[in-house]
């Protein structure tokens, strides 16, 4: 395939291949080794000691450790093995649910009735089921409301009565009761789900649609009509898994969801002028579409090229809908979803083309209906929208894992970035650049967190920051530029660190200090595996391990230590070093140069350095000499291991050094430069 590395990220993967982590050593790293054997006797009159005590400094987060000491994972077990791999008795539940919906477009509101299977796959005995009411975060009480600024993308709007109404819970024609804590339902149960029972209850709700759903649902009124986005918009039951039983943390707005896989049968009802689509694959197109619209949505089903199902000049024009009167239902079927959204509107222009994937999905025969639907504002970029969309999950299908779904569909609206299984929901109107951007982010998430199954609400990072990383690579080879390390550069994390209050990117998102979930979720750990893939381990190395972690996880519900035992297990590093000094720590990096001295034989170089915060990474340094020729050298991050203070050594073949400079590519976040130079006086 075709990637493209930027020249000084090429070069420098080959010496940290070979130099950093080889551990039996290549000639680079030996040679610059002050232990390497034919090493002569120091004799300039003083080697400089060590400046710092042996044991490492640890002024925060992570006080009397050793960065390189082994981190205290959860015990391995036959459920979540050691190796990081899910393990024989591995289980998780599975959920279904048969939706009927109806969207009130005049009242805004929608109204549900569903029937839900609960599968019970553990090995223990369930006395409750608990419920996410998640639209309850859209009362005036709220603690999501209370808890968040008002008026803020994810905080409560002045005049807007939201929630759920419950009109009936009901198990085999008998009437549950539930007890409602805010965002969650606890169903009492007479009888326990014992292992390996199925439990099915029916429930029946209403709500009115926010039209700021926290940014994650939203209803816009746009010329020819208005645009309806919806999402955690049924009661869904929530996850119990091996980890924490019962995952009840409420939802209060930055954290987004944490859900079972299961299968979804969905009828939607909307009037007869509006496009409905969905993260599920239409299953009556001839009750729904005009002969003419039905027979351009099966030729964008075999073309790879867009086909324009509903054009700018339909909408509006009763022709584009079928004949007669009252709302249309349109169905839908997904299978193996962690939830279901859709939008439904009667300004929407209808874009979609085939995708066809090698290798096969998991649900799907390798063809993808990628899809946009929009209101005529956005036209001007969005008649792309399904061209950038086919770009995107082809790239990450090529590269990291088969796009597991049979749709793929764009929706603009008032939402600005935010996704779902099969759907997304995308603001960017202005350029071609911010809608791809969002357009790639929104659908990266398919593989984290919808495919490989996290949780949001404890971990942002597993599914922002990994999408963020991913999308270095598609906006990259997109834009024809070479990757850089995107939201995470290098100059910018030592800004945004240096401001006061920091926290471990292990921080719950809801617990994280406003305006900077941004760098903590996505800028920090995507900034981590660009330097764990360019810097670290090299893309061979890195890509063997992650694509392993997305095989080993997908469609299952990993924790952070099966991600860094999966790592360590394929790449065969220890990176304990990595994870505390990047993951669970508020670490600062400083590389240091304190001298550059020469023996009296002019046969030996020794240079000083020093690491002088609590990071520690590998050091690559240039040597400039006075003939003009120049080295490039590198040591293992093992060398501060035992000490803050390292005297690198090397024979200068009869050539006086004039500059010795750390990180020459710039590629590390160094909070001191002063000291990253040497140049001979
Ligand atoms: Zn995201």
């Amino acid at each position: 395939m075709a990637r493209r590395y930027g020249a000084w990220s090429r070069s420098l993967v080959a010496l940290v291949g070979g130099a950093l982590l080889g551990l039996a050593g290549s000639a680079v790293a030996q040679d610059a080794d002050q232990n390497a054997e034919e090493r002569p006797e120091p004799t300039r009159s003083s080697l400089a000691g060590p400046t710092f005590d042996t044991a490492f400094r640890a002024p925060n987060g992570f006080q009397g450790t050793h960065i390189f000491a082994p981190l205290a994972w959860p015990q391995a077990n036959r459920v979540r093995l050691g190796s990081g791999a899910p393990g024989v008795d591995y289980w998780q539940q599975k959920v279904d649910y048969s939706i009927d919906a109806t969207l009130h477009a005049a009242e805004r509101a929608v109204s549900g009735r569903a029937t839900v299977t609960y599968h019970n796959n553990s090995p223990d005995t369930l006395d409750y089921v608990w419920l996410h009411l998640e639209q309850n975060l859209f009362r005036e009480d709220s603690v999501g409301a209370l808890s968040k600024e008002p008026g803020s993308r994810f905080g409560y709007r002045e005049g807007f009565e939201g929630g759920y109404e419950i009109s009936s819970l009901t198990s085999d024609g008998r009437d549950l009761e539930m007890a409602v804590y805010d965002t969650l339902g606890r169903i009492d149960l007479d009888d326990p789900i014992e292992p390996g029972e199925t439990f099915t209850f029916e429930i029946a709700w209403s709500f009115n649609i926010p039209p700021f759903g926290a940014d994650r649902m939203a209803v816009e009124d746009v010329e020819q009509g208005a645009v309806f986005q919806l999402a955690q918009w049924f009661p869904a039951v929530v996850m119990y898994d091996d980890i924490d039983g019962w995952n009840t943390l409420g939802y209060l707005g930055q954290g987004e969801f944490y859900t079972n896989f299961g299968d979804y049968d969905v009828r939607i009802t909307a009037p007869r002028s509006h496009i409905v689509v969905s993260g599920g694959l239409l299953q009556n197109a001839s009750d729904v579409l005009t002969d003419e619209a039905k027979a351009r949505y099966e030729r964008a089903r075999r073309s790879g090229e867009t086909v324009t199902i509903r054009s700018a000049d339909e909408v509006g024009d009763p022709a584009s809908w079928p004949a007669g009167d009252g709302p249309l239902t349109w169905e839908f079927r997904a299978e193996n979803m962690r939830t279901f959204a859709w939008a439904s509107s009667d300004a929407f222009l209808w874009d979609a083309a085939n995708l066809e994937i090698s290798d096969r999905g998991t649900v799907h025969d390798g063809n993808v209906l990628v899809q946009a639907a929009y209101p005529k504002e956005g036209i001007e970029h969005w008649q792309n929208a399904v061209a950038m969309a086919q770009h995107s999950v082809e790239f990450n299908s090529r590269q990291w894992h088969p796009y597991p779904y049979p749709v793929a569909v764009n929706v603009n609206g008032r939402v600005g970035g935010m996704e779902y299984p099969g759907i997304v929901f995308c603001r960017a109107r202005r350029s071609e650049r911010s809608l791809y951007g969002v357009t790639d982010h929104e659908f990266g998430h398919n593989w984290f967190p919808m495919m490989v199954n996290t949780d949001e609400r404890r971990y942002a990072w597993m599914d922002e920051g990994f999408n963020t990383f991913i999308n270095i690579y598609t906006k990259a080879d997109y834009f024809g530029e070479s990757d850089d390390n995107g939201r995470g550069s290098p100059g910018r994390m030592v800004s945004r660190q240096s401001a006061d209050n920091q926290q471990p990117i292990m921080s719950y998102p809801d617990q994280i200090w406003r305006g900077r979930l941004g760098y903590l979720a996505y800028g920090k750990p995507a900034a981590a595996l660009w330097q764990l893939r360019e810097n670290v381990l090299g893309p061979e190395r890195f890509d063997r391990a992650f694509r392993e972690y997305i095989d080993r996880w997908a469609f299952k519900h990993p924790q952070p230590a099966d991600f860094f035992r999966t790592m360590e297990d394929v790449a065969g590093a220890d990176l304990a070093w990595f994870w505390r000094g990047w993951f669970y720590s508020t670490a600062e990096l400083d590389q240091a140069i304190v001298e550059v001295e020469e023996n009296e034989d002019g046969d030996w170089v020794y240079l000083d350095l020093e690491n002088r915060r609590e990071m520690v990474m590998p050091v690559e340094f240039e040597v400039e000499y006075d003939d003009g020729s120049t080295d490039f050298r590198a040591l293992p991050v093992e060398v501060w291991a035992t000490t803050n203070a390292w005297t690198a050594g090397w024979n200068p073949k009869g050539r006086r050094v004039v500059r010795v400079t750390l990180d020459p590519n710039g590629v590390l976040p160094d909070f001191d430069e002063s000291n990253d130079e040497w140049v001979a006086e």
